[in-house]
């Protein structure tokens, strides 16, 4: 599964010299094939594992990494509760891992392929769950099997322009439950900059955007870098307006996250969650830049001369029919846009007689 050596071919396909040896950053490489879905594991290190979780969507994969710390294994994102996951899990503990400890879970965000069995296996071996306090209450307070649309989110999906008659589609942001172990009744807090509690070369950096206090967890000396969703090397990472928080302004914060991920030199390998390890962290922040660039550019033009609401946008921005699902992930993503633009003054947003937000470039200047 490993190829050989996989620091040197990696020089070989970015034909650089090292990482010092040019400040441009290094192209991606991708030094690892991928294991089977399943309990097949890769070593990445003697002291690093990697296997894969599947996932009924069309992102079928969520990656797990083991990494080896004071007591034994620490089980960092966990797959969600779907049929046969847990099966897949002890498959690792009687395979793999026969003999071993383990010491921990951690979840690096709330969302459920990442945390839906932190509270199967933290019970399984009675050990703590290690996640950020924002990630922690944020799934606590997720206001799951809505049956109804509340009038707070009617009037976020009407301002929005989204199309009445299928507001009640919406719900399906509301329906992942089933797919929920029930969780831990305490956590281990994690926070920027603190070493991992039972691992102290690991460093927790905080990136936010994606979800609201998202842990990466860093090590300098091992030049390992675990992204979970912050740093992903081919899909660009949902940035989205939640219904729950309209007033939000996510992409800033991705922004800030990017430039902190900017600072991660091109040779250490970054394991993400989902995708291949790869090295080249640098030029990954400046195509994901460039990425919500290009959005930007496509939102003004399409506001040049047209007053328009974020759903009209997202006809723009996504022409291909979406999924109920996908569709709540691009309005999101919209208006993470849109919020980002009329904050620092690219566009003007008026709330027309119908309870529209409409927008349209504005005469001032971006920063
Ligand atoms: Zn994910």
């Amino acid at each position: 599964m490993l190829r050989p050596n996989a620091t040197s071919s990696r020089t070989e396909e970015s034909n650089v010299e090292g990482p010092e040896a040019s400040t441009s950053p290094a192209p991606l490489s991708f030094p690892y094939h991928p294991p089977q879905t399943g309990a097949g594991l890769v070593d990445i290190t003697p002291e690093i594992k990697w296997f894969r979780m599947p996932m009924p969507y069309a992102l079928d994969h969520v990656n797990i990494y083991l990494l080896r710390v004071e007591g034994g294994w620490l089980i960092v994102d966990t797959g969600l509760d779907a049929p046969g996951a847990r099966e897949i899990w002890e498959e690792v503990f009687s395979g793999p891992l026969r003999g071993e400890n383990v010491v921990g879970v951690c979840c690096t965000h709330y969302h459920v392929d990442h945390l839906g069995l932190a509270g199967y296996l933290t019970e399984r071996w009675r050990v703590p769950l290690f996640i950020t306090y924002e990630e922690y209450f944020t799934l606590l307070g997720w206001p799951d099997n809505l049956e109804e649309v509340p009038w707070q989110h009617a009037q976020f999906f009407q301002r929005a322009g989204f199309p009445q008659e299928l507001l009640q589609q919406t719900l399906v942001m509301f329906r992942f439950s089933s797919f929920i172990s029930p969780m831990p009744l305490s956590f281990v807090r994690l926070q920027e900059g603190c070493a991992f509690p039972v691992g102290d070369d690991w460093r927790v950096i905080v990136g936010g955007g994606h979800s609201p206090e998202h842990a990466l967890l860093y090590s300098a000396d091992r030049k390992i870098l675990v992204s979970g969703d912050q740093l992903l090397p081919t899909i660009s990472t949902n940035v989205s307006v939640s219904v729950t928080n309209p007033e939000d302004d996510p992409l800033g914060r991705w922004f800030a996250s990017l430039d902190r991920l900017a600072e991660i030199p091109d040779d250490v390998l970054v394991l993400p969650g989902h995708g291949l390890p790869f090295f080249g962290a640098r030029r990954r922040v400046e195509e994901l830049r460039s990425h919500h660039e290009q959005r930007f550019q496509v939102i003004l033009e399409a506001c040049a001369t047209r007053e328009l609401s974020a759903y009209e946008l997202v006809q723009a921005l996504y022409p291909s029919p979406l999924s109920d699902f996908d569709l709540q992930l691009a309005l999101g993503e919209c208006l993470a846009h849109l919020r980002y633009l009329v904050t620092r003054g690219g566009l003007a947003c008026r709330l027309d007689g119908y309870g529209v937000n409409r927008y349209r470039c504005s005469q001032e200047r971006m920063d």
